[in-house]
């Protein structure tokens, strides 16, 4: 006799043997996956630019920043950098990035905020870079920009966090944006179109282990 259903014929085979259905059963898994996923990038054909935001207490905001600022430089694309706390360490990030042709680099001139303590001279410095910030993000030359650490001058009240959402707001169109910083600053979740919260789970420096180059700086 003919089968005319193959599929359910596959689906009820008495002689398959634990190993086949193993292997039928993810191949069905996969083709249902597959089908969702496609679906789902038919489904996105808006193109602009986005605006990434990644808080959290763990370790992986800023080298996910650097790490797709890499991947779009890879591209041919223009990028800048704009640090809003600039470590005591020189990290390896800046020294790979800072004579870059296609990054701008722009970091605040002043130290840690806990060690300068000198609340005047971080506001100033604050404002000086985000003027570099502003530029960047009024420019049609630049495909993304990475604000580093830009959560702290919110907490402090250093930067106006309205003067920050109207300027990424009117960037240019096809401009991403990345924010890191510990906080969950809930203007920015929502100005956001992709949101991640890297929470810590572990970390080596609890277990007493030291910061070292090329994995903290
Ligand atoms: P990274 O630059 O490694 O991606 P990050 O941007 O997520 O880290 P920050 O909050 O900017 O983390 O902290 C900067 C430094 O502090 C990094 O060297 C990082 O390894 C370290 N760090 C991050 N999370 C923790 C933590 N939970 N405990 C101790 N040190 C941490
Ligand atoms: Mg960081």
């Amino acid at each position: 006799m003919t089968d005319n259903n193959s599929s359910a014929s596959e689906n009820t085979n008495s002689n398959e043997s634990a190993s086949e259905k193993e292997q039928r059963e993810h191949k069905e898994a996969m083709q249902t996956t597959q089908k969702v996923v496609r679906d789902k990038i038919k489904a996105a054909k808006e193109k602009r630019g986005v605006v990434i935001y990644l808080w959290g207490n763990g370790k992986g905001k800023s080298s996910s920043g650097f790490g797709t600022l890499l991947r779009a430089v890879g591209h041919g694309q223009r990028a800048a950098i704009i640090q809003f706390i600039k470590g005591t360490w020189k990290t390896g990030e800046e020294a790979f990035f800072r004579d870059h042709p296609s990054v701008e680099h722009h970091i605040m001139g002043t130290g840690f905020t806990w060690d300068s303590q000198d609340k005047q001279k971080d506001i100033a410095a604050a404002q000086e870079v985000w003027l570099k910030a502003e530029q960047c993000l009024a420019s049609e030359d630049i495909n993304l920009v990475l604000m580093d650490e830009i959560t702290y001058m919110f907490d402090y009240g250093y930067l106006s966090l309205e003067t920050c959402i109207a300027a990424i707001k009117n960037r240019p169109l096809k401009q991403n944006v990345i924010l890191t910083g510990r906080s969950p600053i809930a203007e920015l979740i929502e100005l956001a179109d992709t949101v991640s919260e890297i929470r810590e789970v572990k970390h080596a420096f609890h277990a007493g282990v030291k910061a070292q180059k090329g994995i903290e700086f």
